[in-house]
């Protein structure tokens, strides 16, 4: 077996094993990569974000067809199939393979593709399909290897009308009926994403309202715009079993419901990828969602292995995987460390949702006199021109000095007006305060117009 030693080995190409890798290689280490999969990217590239951001803008392009009365003079109101706007999508899995791939070769780091495992503290073994494997050896290791679908044992997966997020990738129909089971971000996103395709979507909800942990107000704008494109959402459902047959699947609920549809969903829930990694051979065991526990320096029990994405769980976000990959190798190479977790958060349901900060449940929780900052986007001139009205920003400060403490944002581009704030947010002193606002000049009309007239609101509250 071929034997090759390293500074760093790091497991999984997803952001976390990415930027962990190129951070090390631009420090002059030697590095290598492994991947599992025939290309890199992660389960980030090829099954999660990209893949689902992509269709999510493919669909809102034919919503905006079909509701804008200007085509109306160039057509009628066109309905695309799944797998066509599908192929649209690989287009951008693609030019991100090819992307990522550069860099690797541009930093000069090695890629191995197979099944990494451990075969002891500092040695991995890579199995590749064809049988062959190789010996990596290194004192330092960067565990990133993701996370899949959580898939109960009492659903059968293998029927052809039953899916998860990463087999309905493989859709090759557009069902005019589906039960989403899970109304979590993935959940929510796919059910904006059918229901801007004209499918009937049932979104069963396992707790009493969708995504709790988001500002209620905007929790509460999200069921109502979803509701306005079709969606059926059913809180505090369990289910008894999931039934496959050759039209569709039927769904029975512990409460006694029966559902029907063409397909299946399921959306509830994701595994670390811990299994094949050959934990038992280093003493490192995982907890049952198949996560590892990191100290707050993203080490594992072992100093010198680390573990960073998806694979330890909370906040299982591609923004914050990348981040923290940089982090641990920056702790390995004994730069400045920090760790992640002012993240904010970026729900790209249609329209979408970002928020940074505190909620207002926190706040009235913890006694904080805060008060609150709002604008409509109907209210604004961008979203005028642009025909995307619906949504809304808030900023919630503190009604003595002005700090502001959380920024939410639903409507058109809230992923990227929230960044606004948020940069804002990250300034020390009086340079965080809702007079920032009042006091700068933005573009016109853009929709950082919002901050504005929201800090004016907030501004006017106040007695
Ligand atoms: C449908 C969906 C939508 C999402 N949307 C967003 C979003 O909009 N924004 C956002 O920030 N996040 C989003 N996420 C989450 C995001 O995709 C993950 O947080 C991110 O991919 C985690 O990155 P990672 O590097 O930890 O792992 P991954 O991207 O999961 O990559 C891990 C890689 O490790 C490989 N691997 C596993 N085991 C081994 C082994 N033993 N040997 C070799 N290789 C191995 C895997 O094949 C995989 O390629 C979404 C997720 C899903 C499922």
């Amino acid at each position: 077996m071929a034997v090759h030693n390293y500074d760093l080995v790091v497991i999984g190409s997803g952001p976390a094993g990415e930027s962990a890798a190129i951070n090390a290689a631009k420090h002059g280490k030697r590095v290598a990569i492994v991947e599992r999969q025939s290309s890199v990217g992660g389960n980030c590239t090829h099954w999660g974000t990209i893949p689902s951001k992509a269709l999510r803008h493919q669909v809102k392009q034919i919503m905006q067809f079909n509701t804008n009365r200007m085509f109306r003079d160039i057509g009628e109101p066109r309905w695309f199939s799944f797998p066509k706007v599908l192929e649209r999508s690989r287009v951008t899995i693609d030019q991100q393979v090819e992307l990522r791939t550069k860099f690797y070769s541009r930093n000069r780091i090695d890629l191995f593709f197979g099944v990494a495992r451990f075969r002891d503290e500092h040695t991995v073994v890579v199995r590749d399909n064809h049988e062959g494997a190789e010996e990596l050896s290194a004192p330092q290791f960067v565990i990133a290897t993701g996370s899949r679908p959580y898939r109960p044992a009492d659903v059968n997966f293998r029927h052809p009308r039953i899916y998860c997020s990463d087999t309905i990738l493989g859709l090759s129909h557009t069902p005019r009926t589906l039960i989403i089971y899970g109304a979590g971000v993935i959940g929510s996103e796919y059910a904006s994403i059918f229901s801007g395709l004209g499918v009937k979507v049932d979104l069963i909800d396992t707790r009493e309202r969708l995504l709790s942990f988001l500002d209620d107000e905007i929790s509460d704008a999200l069921s109502y715009e979803l509701r306005n494109y079709g969606v059926l959402i059913r809180h505090n459902e369990e289910y008894q079993s999931v039934e496959g047959d050759e039209a569709g699947v039927v769904v029975n609920l512990k409460s006694g419901k029966r559902l029907r549809a063409d397909a299946f969903l399921w959306a509830n829930g994701r595994t670390g990828n811990t299994d094949e990694l050959g934990l038992e051979n280093i003493g490192l065991e995982a907890n049952g969602r198949g996560q590892l526990q990191v100290d707050d320096h993203y080490r594992t029990a072992i100093p010198h292995i680390s573990a960073v994405g998806d694979v330890i769980g909370w906040p299982s976000l591609a923004s914050a995987a990348y981040d923290q990959g940089r982090s641990a190798s920056d702790e390995f190479l004994g730069e400045d460390f920090r760790f992640v977790d002012d993240i904010p958060t970026g729900i790209y349901t249609i329209p979408e949702i970002s928020s940074v900060g505190k909620t207002e449940r926190e706040l009235t929780e913890a006694k904080v006199p805060y008060e609150v900052a709002q604008a409509f986007f109907k209210d604004t001139a961008r979203a005028q021109i642009t025909g995307d009205t619906a949504g809304m920003l808030k900023i919630l400060f503190h009604r003595e000095t002005l700090e502001i403490l959380g920024i939410h944002c639903f409507g058109d581009q809230a992923s990227e007006i929230v960044h606004i704030g948020q940069a804002i947010m990250q300034q020390k002193g009086e340079a965080n305060t809702l007079r920032y606002f009042i006091n700068t000049t933005f573009n016109y009309p853009t929709m950082a117009e919002a901050y504005r007239i929201a800090a004016q609101n907030g501004l006017n509250r106040l007695f």
